[in-house]
């Protein structure tokens, strides 16, 4: 197959054909903490800023084709909640699949002083061991404090994304708001000359079938929350539930 019939869709079967043709041109796909600059080695990260359950769907695409990923997991988001228990089941299975599951800490939440990031990395690595009862060893960050960027020691103790080894020193492609704004991972000279990648996509622009307004995933995110918490609300508050009862009589008679 030439490099030119890789379909390129933001999809599960898109998502497939990307990793193959990383295969296929020779990369190991490697965790962070195994990666070699100086080797055909590729680092997938997947930054979950919204959804869990698309994060799950990418990582038995992986461990299907036998690669393992550098997931990394919010604490502090409204979007998902890793003590309730799908998301807890979910994040446990994407770690029980063989991918690492680290922090992805917002430093906007807090002050920008390197020594409070660095004391609140550890805090909320800590907190995010007990909930999956696995070590975290590594982070990313989701709104890089310009404090952090390019920080060449590791963080807490923890190796993180934005290291130059990880992240200036080799190639690095991003996804944005499901699409390769910045230019195809495949077109990069660096995949041509088979050199070592951190390529890092956000599960959420990746469905099953490629979405033909990309924004409407947001709506169906939205969508699936609204109706997880109104369940929720029936089962746990029984005059909610005979309300909601009467309500829906009242629409439909
Ligand atoms: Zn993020």
């Amino acid at each position: 197959m030439t490099l030119g019939a890789v379909p390129r869709g933001f999809s599960w079967s898109g998502y497939r054909a990307l990793i193959q043709a990383f295969l296929d041109r020779g990369y190991a796909v490697k965790l962070f903490g195994d990666l070699d600059p100086t080797k055909s080695h590729l680092v997938l990260r997947h930054d979950i800023d919204f959804s869990l359950r698309a994060a799950v769907d990418i990582a038995r695409i992986e461990a299907d084709m036998g690669v393992r990923a550098n997931y990394y997991v919010l604490l502090q988001t409204e979007f998902y909640n890793l003590c309730s228990p799908e998301d807890w089941a979910r994040v446990v299975e994407i770690a029980e699949l063989g991918h690492d599951v680290g922090l992805h800490f917002d430093a906007s939440r807090y002050d920008a002083d390197l020594e409070m990031l660095e004391a609140a990395v550890a805090r909320e690595c800590s907190v995010l061991a007990a909930i999956m009862g696995r070590e975290v060893t590594t982070v990313s960050f989701h709104r890089p404090a310009q404090s952090l960027l390019g920080l060449a020691r590791p963080l807490a103790g923890r190796l993180h994304a934005y290291q130059p080894r990880f992240f200036s020193e080799i190639a690095y492609v991003a996804d944005s708001r499901g699409l390769f704004r910045y230019g195809h991972p495949l077109d990069h000279e660096a995949f041509a000359a088979a050199k070592a990648m951190q390529l890092l996509t956000h599960p959420i622009w990746w469905p099953q079938a490629e979405a033909e307004d990309k924004m409407s995933l947001l709506d169906d995110l939205l969508q699936q929350r609204q109706d997880l918490l109104l369940s929720e609300a029936i089962a746990n508050c029984k005059p909610y539930a005979e309300y909601r009862g009467r309500r829906a009589s009242v629409n439909h008679g």
